[in-house]
């Protein structure tokens, strides 16, 4: 058995599909000579031309034909004299295949890349595509591609990066492996969206587990389970039926109300990531979205969506949620995640450096291209705003005069949005609990993010696994961060959420809902479980436990003291 972090629950029984990201060196000088690396290249395209076909007539039969265009699109490209003619030049005088291909497509990219037309901007992403594939191929790596998988599988990997897992189609994947990473690592954090078992953590995973081999994972406590007797397929497959009936039973409280024993009233709310992701937490009767990282909607593409296409997102967002109210957080990037339309300097430190609204704030057009979407869309439902990374009150005022301007604009040109929109921001940094008082008199809300807060306040890197155990919202000291912005909040008479993922823990939910936070917003996949929670809970009864448990000094005392709780 290999161990490992657990990260998103449920129980995952299917063969490990290994998935390696492999630096692709590209060689210089001349190869094996002219006719061999012409042969070479011949027989990759060739193979290639052969794969995609037959990826294209499975994507037709199984999911139809305007899906599998893309893949019919890829092999006329491949086809196309155009696309060969200048690498067999290439070879011709003096260059290795791997080098040729890489050249030549590169030219070809940057061509489709400078296009005013955006769909032949896309049309780069294809060629880069190609280019990878027919480059693995040549140098013999194996291409793997995320989002055509074999049906259930289980990936294996040493890490995803948050746009690999953007790209997963979960109904293929029955669960998630990686080497590295931690609970509140982005990939984490979208596996539990998906509701895809995963584990995170789980040392020598690629070298241990065989490709194809039934495998079975415990996404709660992070074991793998190999060598699987016929017994043990059984008792899982038992237990994947158990919390399917586990899953149906809990449905009730999809139509309840989030209100306490003693009749105190809270939201429950959904974080999510896409439109998609929207409706699921309306069918699951979420009473707000309580985070929409809008930033997923600029991954796993080369182009940033323009003013109408964020504007049609959010407001299908809002549509999906029928009035409830929907925090979009405004674009936050850095640290670990990436857009490929936008590289960012290399940084020594990202977590500290060029990240959210401080890009925001540099990148203006970036910022109010997002803003004018967002307050359009603000029409049609009850959007709120949010910024990430706040840490003085310079760059409240800063974002919300941007507001402001777009505002003025949208008004002269006739166009309608709500005039009383709620601003917000994030309580992440332990700089913005710290000056709490003064950031609540001049914004309408606070939502603490404690995966970051925690990071930050403990000095730990949320997403490595090395100090994975000091990285923890059990801490004296986030416990007191978290208190602090509560009341400062409650002060100015504004509501304070908690979006991070300690909003979901039910251990901490008696605190939580003790100290006063008014919405805890989390995965998808935990809403029937926090609202089923919190309609055991007595809110004066927790309110009663606040003050003990600031005072212990320790997480391991705080989390001892959480466990025997007689609420
Ligand atoms: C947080 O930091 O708690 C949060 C919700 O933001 P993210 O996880 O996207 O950084
Ligand atoms: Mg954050």
């Amino acid at each position: 058995m290999l161990k490992g972090t657990g990260v998103s629950p449920g129980i995952g029984l299917a063969p490990a599909i290994k998935y390696y990201k492999q630096e692709l060196v590209i060689p210089e000088g001349p190869g094996k000579g002219v006719e061999s690396e012409l042969a070479a290249y011949e027989t990759a395209l060739a193979i290639i031309i052969k794969e995609t076909e037959e990826l294209a007539q499975n994507t037709s039969k199984n999911m139809g034909a305007s899906e599998a265009a893309i893949f019919d699109a890829h092999v006329m490209i491949l086809q196309d004299a155009e696309l060969s003619a200048p690498i067999f030049n290439a070879i011709r005088g003096g260059d290795n295949a791997v080098h040729a291909v890489c050249e030549s497509m590169d030219a070809l990219i940057q061509f489709f890349d400078e296009m005013e037309d955006s769909y032949m901007r896309e049309r780069a992403a294809d060629i880069k595509d190609i280019k990878v594939r027919l480059i693995s191929r040549l140098l013999g790596v194996e291409f793997r591609d995320l989002s055509s998988l074999p049906e259930k599988s289980i990936i294996v990997a040493n890490d995803l990066t948050p746009s690999d897992t953007a790209k997963i189609d979960k109904t293929h994947i029955a669960g998630i492996i990686t080497e590295v990473g931690g609970r509140t690592s982005h990939t984490a954090i979208m596996a539990r969206t998906m509701e895809i078992p995963a584990i995170v953590g789980c040392a020598n995973a690629t070298s241990t587990i065989e490709e194809g081999a039934l495998i079975a994972i415990d996404g709660s406590t992070g074991e793998v389970f190999m060598n699987l007797s016929e017994e043990e397929v059984a008792d899982f497959q038992a237990k994947i039926e158990l919390a399917s009936h586990q899953k149906a039973a809990l449905k009730r409280f999809a139509d309840t109300r989030s209100i306490t024993k003693d009749g105190h009233t809270v939201e429950v709310a959904a974080n999510i990531g896409t439109p998609g992701e929207a409706r699921r937490a309306a069918e699951l009767g979420a009473d707000a979205i309580g985070l929409f990282r809008s930033e997923f909607l600029y991954m796993d593409r080369n182009t940033l969506p323009d003013e109408d296409e964020q504007f049609f997102a959010y407001k299908e967002s809002l549509l999906a949620m029928e009035q409830k109210p929907v925090i979009v957080r405004t674009l936050d990037i850095g640290g670990d995640k990436k857009l490929p339309a936008l590289p960012l300097p290399k940084e020594e430190n990202p977590f500290l450096g060029y990240r959210a609204i401080r890009i925001s704030l540099d990148k203006q057009d970036l910022f109010k291209t997002q803003i004018r979407a967002l307050l359009r869309a603000s029409a049609f439902g009850k959007l709120r705003i949010m910024f990430p990374m706040i840490s003085s009150l310079d760059e409240l005022r800063s974002a919300k005069s941007i507001v402001n301007n777009c505002m003025d604009e949208l008004t002269s040109e006739g166009t309608a949005y709500d005039k009383d929109i709620d601003i917000g921001i994030m309580i992440e940094i332990p700089a913005a609990a710290l000056i709490a008082d003064k950031l609540a008199k001049e914004c309408d809300f606070f939502s603490i993010g404690t995966n970051d807060l925690i990071q930050y306040t403990v000095a730990v890197d949320r997403g490595n696994e090395r100090v994975a155990t000091l990285y923890s919202q059990y801490h004296p000291a986030v416990l007191k961060l978290i208190q602090m912005s509560i009341s400062a909040a409650h002060a100015a008479g504004i509501p304070c959420g908690m979006c991070g993922e300690a909003a979901g823990d039910p251990l901490l939910m008696p605190l939580l809902l003790g100290m006063g936070l008014d919405e805890f917003s989390m995965s998808a996949s935990s809403i029937l479980t926090a609202r089923k929670l919190i309609t055991e809970l007595d809110y004066f009864r927790c309110k009663g436990i606040v003050q003990r448990i600031l005072e212990l000094g320790t997480a391991a005392e705080v989390t001892e003291e959480l466990k025997h709780l007689k609420i």
